[in-house]
């Protein structure tokens, strides 16, 4: 079995206490404390986890358009994320497309910095149930790739998730076929408009320890994106056997 890239997106998730016992178990456990394994925690909690030094790398969910220090109240640049060892940033997910109107303008700042400072994007990508529906979902995946083409930054590590946004959160999951189909899509757009880059396919939405074996054959696959099941314990350390 290859090895795959298993990242964790707890959202706006987390008690001290519950995190601080997650973060020791996983830190423990072989399974889990592998550099394959992501674990995209709320900021709050990126000082624990960096003291940790497990081998289970972190994520931040999101980064400032804003670089480095400076007057941007509330703001997290990504040179503070480094300091936390911080090694990959989620940007563009759909909850804050949709929930914070995140523009394509403010996630190319997010990406640019991003990439400027070191640290690999999780670019998230996604058609809408309507879009899918309307058969032009090929098209605006396109659309949304293409902000990657217009970026004022070097891309030699990247990595792509492709999450539906029908699948985010319902328990909807699509067929291995359309999975692939996307997965494609965005192999032949990488291979054309940037072929000096590392890039890594991801899919995400509603995986479980149930489907993810079935998730992972779709070929080319380099992992997952897991939302609400990596808020349990058991269930993310079974799906993080694949890692
Ligand atoms: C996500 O939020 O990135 C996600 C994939 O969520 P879920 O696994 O809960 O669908």
């Amino acid at each position: 079995m290859t090895k795959k890239l298993i990242v964790a997106n707890w959202k706006m998730n987390g008690t001290s206490e519950k995190v601080e016992n997650d973060l020791n178990v996983y830190g423990a456990n072989q399974i889990t404390n592998s550099p394959n394994v992501v674990l995209a925690l709320p900021n709050l909690y990126l000082h624990h986890a960096s003291n940790l030094n497990a081998n289970f790398k972190i994520a931040s969910q999101d980064v400032s358009q804003f670089l480095g220090y400076g007057a941007y109240t509330g703001e997290i640049s990504s040179r503070m994320l480094l300091d936390f060892k911080v090694k990959y940033a989620i940007i563009g997910h759909s909850e804050r497309r949709q929930n914070l109107d995140e523009s394509d303008i403010l996630l190319a700042k997010k990406l640019e910095n991003t990439l400027n400072s070191g640290i690999i994007p999780i670019f998230c990508i996604g058609e809408e149930q309507s879009v899918r529906d309307s058969g032009k979902y090929m098209e605006f995946l396109l659309a949304q790739l293409g902000l990657l083409t217009r970026l004022n930054a070097g891309i030699e590590e990247l990595i792509i998730a492709y999450e539906p946004v029908w699948a985010v959160g319902t328990g909807k999951v699509p067929t291995g076929e359309q999975i692939a189909e996307i997965v494609e899509l965005i192999n032949s757009f990488v291979q054309k408009t940037l072929p000096r880059a590392k890039i890594l396919v991801l899919y995400g939405g509603s995986v479980t320890a149930k489907n993810i074996a079935e998730i992972l054959q779709v070929a080319d696959i380099a992992g997952v994106l897991v939302g609400g099941a990596s808020l349990r314990v058991d269930e993310f350390t079974a799906i993080c056997a694949h890692a």
